[in-house]
């Protein structure tokens, strides 16, 4: 079947020489013809046309290239099966960076123009990304499935990070620090770097069902992210911090009538927002590291390993069974 349509521009972020999807959670529709329910994944075979100046990435490897006089077409390869909220594009004036880490050919995308900064953050950049695969390849006994592995660095980007398969986007603020970036500050950007890379396993190749359970690869994300940054920075005590970043904001509610459950459910997408609150953000983190305590590492590791593999490519939620 053939659509012809006119995509919507609210979620394409236009300007005058960039263009960036942002489909989270569910404005694909608004571009596209397509439902927003993370349990329809598809596979994207996406063709754009550009100013013959201009980069352009998306999930996928690019297939063909052709030049069109003043301009330049650009052929994707097809995805492997993806929620809509992870499907990406960008496209304007880019610079690109190359490098091979473990025979993997990584590429960043930005538009930073200080020269010296770049210079100043490129490799680790590079370096924090590969050690977060290499952990989580380790960690989960699962290859990274998606293939390439691009990111893009975009000014003024709205969140931190957000994981399109194997083309995540950064706020390039948060990722190219100053020569005086403090220990804190490096861990700061280790942490966004991993938590996005872990969400290749953890949300985009095993997804949640509905958004009642977006938490879960929330946590898991963070779960992973501090395994992989906070050895990278022994010297900060971040046990300390764990224990002041969540608990006292958790007991806070918890302790109070108005407590409710992790889980609640969403009727209505547009609701979303309100599910956001401490018991999500803070006591879950705590209740994730209560787990595997409990179970111990080994036994929780395996146990996250089994529901990956059971659940690959596809979808699941919090009550899922074996
Ligand atoms: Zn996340």
């Amino acid at each position: 079947m053939r659509i012809d349509f006119t995509a919507g521009d609210a979620p394409l972020n236009r300007s005058d020489d960039l263009l960036y999807t942002l489909f989270v959670p569910a404005h694909a529709r608004q571009a596209l013809p397509c439902f927003d329910q993370p349990d329809l994944k598809g596979r994207w075979s996406v063709t754009v046309e550009h100013p013959a100046a201009w980069r352009a990435v998306a999930n996928g490897a690019e297939l063909e290239r052709r030049e069109l006089g003043t301009r330049t077409r650009v052929r994707f390869a097809r995805t492997k099966p993806l929620a809509t909220y992870l499907v990406s594009l960008a496209v304007g004036k880019f610079q690109l960076e190359t490098a091979q880490r473990d025979r993997r050919t990584m590429r960043m995308f930005h538009r930073e123009t200080d020269g010296a900064k770049l210079a100043r953050n490129r490799e680790a950049l590079f370096d924090l990304h590969a050690q977060s695969l290499a952990f989580m390849e380790r960690y989960t006994g699962i290859k990274y499935q998606f293939g390439k592995f691009d990111f893009v660095l975009i000014p003024a980007f709205p969140f931190g990070g957000m994981e399109h398969a194997d083309d995540i986007h950064y706020r390039a603020e948060s990722l190219l620090l100053e020569e005086s970036a403090t220990q804190r500050q490096l861990l700061s950007r280790a942490r966004p770097i991993a938590h996005e890379t872990a969400h290749m396993w953890f949300g985009d190749l095993v997804t949640m069902k509905w958004f009642d359970d977006v938490w879960t690869k929330e946590v898991f994300a963070n779960f992973m992210a501090s395994k992989i940054a906070d050895p990278l920075f022994p010297e900060l005590n971040h046990e300390l911090q764990f224990f002041l970043d969540h608990h006292g904001d958790a007991y806070a509610v918890e302790r109070s009538a108005g407590t409710n459950a992790i889980r609640q459910p969403l009727e209505n997408l547009g609701a979303a927002g309100s599910l956001y609150k401490p018991i999500i953000y803070e006591k879950s983190p705590v209740v994730m590291r209560q787990l595997e305590a409990l179970l111990g590492e080994e036994l929780f590791r395996e146990g996250l390993r089994g529901y990956l593999r059971r659940y690959s490519f596809g979808n699941t939620t919090w009550d899922c069974r074996g």
